[in-house]
């Protein structure tokens, strides 16, 4: 088909067999998240570090770490088994350029040499994009996804209690300074390179609802493709850190008041499902659990 009428021509070609971004690739086109990214280089308030990051998952949820072998490993057995697989992805169960993000560019260096017609994308935060955009263009890396939650440090400081930058850990103002900062300019270095860059962001009632329209404007105007705006999905269970009494998320009705005024700005998905960190399948399925370490090890 030739793609939605509001979206460029060249944009589409790239995205029309990715089952996120695509409403028809969904139903065809498989992808794999694998859990190789285990640290994080910034805090946010409605994570919770023993579940995968809400880069892109769904909180509460586990997802089995894998050390770069093994994500390979499990990647070619699922390609056997799944030949609809089209994308690769890594987003979590922390952060995916965290910690000089080794076991990333380890598990696509692999994958290029073994696997080449799979498509590759990563989820960040975007603090480390900037030193890392040479490294996505060099993996032929074609989708990014960036959780951006605000682009006003004064909201960020709500959200951010510290970051990790420079061997040093950034507070209040000051941290969400530099996380804000990396992340239009990663954002833009991305677009400068034809990179697709999808926004992520969580609407946190009270904290940054009304400020997602800004936040809208600003990815648009620096060629993000995609704006995604996700409910904080909290459960006491799993604990946000928003004050003593936590943080609730978004009714249904509020969250499609924001997304509906979004409209017109970035284009909007509304799809997503928040898969966790080591999906894999079809967009409506998760087969992760047949496809787990041991039962890849013991294939052989
Ligand atoms: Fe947690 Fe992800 Fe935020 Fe890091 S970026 S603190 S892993 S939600
Ligand atoms: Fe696609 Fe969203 Fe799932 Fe990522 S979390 S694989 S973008 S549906």
């Amino acid at each position: 088909s030739d793609g939605p009428a509001d979206m460029d021509p060249a944009v589409w070609d790239k995205v029309k067999n990715h089952p996120c971004y695509s409403e028809e690739a969904h139903h065809y086109f498989a992808r794999m998240h694998v859990a190789v990214a285990p640290a994080c280089n910034i805090q946010c308030n409605y994570c919770n570090r023993k579940y995968d990051c809400s880069n892109e998952s769904r909180p509460g949820v586990v997802s089995e770490k894998l050390t770069p072998d093994q994500a390979i490993k499990k990647i070619l057995a699922v390609a056997q088994d799944i030949p609809q697989l089209s994308v690769i992805g890594i987003a979590g169960p922390g952060d995916s350029l965290a910690a000089g993000a080794k076991n990333t560019f380890a598990t696509f260096e692999h994958l290029q040499k073994k696997a080449p017609d799979l498509k590759l994308c990563l989820s960040t935060n975007g603090l480390a994009l900037p030193d890392n955009v040479d490294r996505i263009a060099q993996y032929n890396i074609d989708h990014v996804t960036i959780t951006i939650n605000m682009v006003d440090p004064e909201v960020g400081a709500q959200i951010y209690p510290w970051i990790f930058h420079k061997h040093k850990r950034w507070t209040g103002l000051d941290a969400a300074k530099i996380l804000h900062e990396h992340q239009m300019l990663g954002l833009e270095m991305l677009t400068a390179r034809g990179i697709l860059v999808k926004v992520n962001s969580v609407m946190i009632p009270g904290v940054n609802d009304e400020h997602l329209l800004a936040v809208n404007k600003a990815v648009k105007a620096r060629g993000a493709f995609l704006h995604n705006i996700m409910p904080l999905i909290s459960d006491p269970a799993h604990g946000t850190h928003f004050g003593l009494t936590g943080q609730r998320g978004p009714t249904a009705q509020e969250l499609k008041v924001v997304q509906d005024a979004c409209e017109g700005g970035a284009k909007l998905m509304r799809h997503c499902r928040q898969c966790r960190a080591d999906a894999v399948g079809l967009l409506g399925e998760d087969r992760g659990d047949e496809f787990t370490a041991d039962k890849i090890e013991a294939m052989g």
